[in-house]
């Protein structure tokens, strides 16, 4: 059964990238250093970072990212950290390297998924878009983690270089005994945005093959969340901004509300001595307020390759929020 997950006033989600370094140098990278700063945080302001985002009265969840995150040195520390602080579920999303011998250093109770990307069925696609030797290493990674009893998700990203695979994904998850799969769609952001706006989907293309894949991954026993993309004319828009609880934290202090406001300086708060502290001026929440035809405003301005006008000039759709997402459950044939 396919659903729509509506913003939850109850819940809280902390997107915390703890380093922008990576090993990797993937060719829809979204990481910008000069932005977000180039030290790892240190483990201890982490920790303290973890208490101040926590809130008791709702659901919070901590993902923790990079750069790559496991190449922090004392992240099974952040780690059981979160759980003893109270965080309902912990992931960490990782290309697959798993530095610094994290899976010995954690366990299935510690930590609710491992998050691996792959954006190919096969060893030709996925690496020609993240590095050769990436699919090698990313399934060998899998396969540790579920073998040592972890819980695994994968994040397939989407775009002109790899649709043509997403087709053979159910089959290779079910072999690697994923959990979960999440389809991302290609964002158009980061330091090489412009080379990459070519890569975008049309509607067709998205919603011809995407709601039928999850079905079929579904089908063989793992729950499927992909973004919902476009909507209908009639459909609400909602910006997650304004109804919604997410931080996106970044090692120089800054914390984002919008994942599509981070290549500018357009932050809506900052940690200041261990605080939240809001900031004022032009911020991302005077953008979260704008009403536009066309749906999500930073959309509009990024990546405006995805709308379509019909002859009087009107949106033909709305582009959703990009955290609107669909949820399929696992479910038998
Ligand atoms: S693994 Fe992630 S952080 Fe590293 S280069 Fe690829 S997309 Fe960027
Ligand atoms: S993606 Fe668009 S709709 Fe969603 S939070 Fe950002 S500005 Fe708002």
């Amino acid at each position: 059964m396919k659903q729509t997950v509506a913003f939850k006033k109850n819940e809280r989600n902390i997107f915390f990238h703890i380093l922008t370094r990576c090993n990797l140098k993937c060719r829809h990278c979204y990481i910008t250093p000069r932005q977000h700063g180039k030290e790892p945080i240190p483990s201890d302001t982490v920790i303290r970072w973890l208490r101040t985002l926590f809130d008791a009265n709702k659901e919070t969840n901590v993902i923790f990212l990079g750069g790559e995150p496991t190449l922090h040195p004392e992240l099974d520390l952040c780690i059981k950290e979160a759980r003893k602080i109270g965080y309902r579920s912990i992931t960490v999303d990782t290309n697959g390297y798993l530095f610094n011998d994290i899976l010995n250093k954690v366990t299935p109770n510690d930590v609710d998924y491992f998050s691996f990307s792959l954006d190919g069925a096969t060893k030709t696609v996925n690496d020609k878009i993240r590095g050769k030797g990436c699919y090698k290493k990313c399934t060998e990674g899998i396969k540790k983690a579920v073998s040592k009893g972890f819980r695994t998700s994968l994040i397939f990203t989407v775009s002109k270089l790899n649709i043509h695979e997403l087709e053979n994904m159910p089959l290779l998850l079910k072999k690697l005994r994923i959990d979960r799969f999440f389809i991302q769609v290609i964002g158009i952001r980061g330091p090489s945005a412009k080379k990459r706006n070519t890569l975008q989907l049309t509607r067709e293309e998205w919603t011809g093959l995407v709601p039928k894949v999850a079905q079929e991954a579904a089908s063989l026993g793992i729950r499927v969340t992909y973004p919902k993309v476009f909507l209908e004319k009639n459909e609400p828009f909602e910006c997650a901004g304004l109804v919604a609880d997410n931080f996106f934290i970044f090692p120089n202090g800054r914390v984002y509300q919008c994942p599509l406001c981070e290549d500018f300086a357009i932050h809506s708060h900052r940690f200041k001595k261990d605080a939240l502290t809001p900031l004022y001026g032009i911020r991302e929440r005077e953008l979260f307020q704008l009403s536009i035809p066309e749906g999500c405003v930073m959309n509009k301005i990024l990546q405006p390759g995805n709308l379509r006008y019909d002859e009087h000039g009107a949106p033909e759709y709305k582009i959703a929020c990009c955290l609107l997402k669909e949820t399929v459950l696992a479910h038998s044939p």
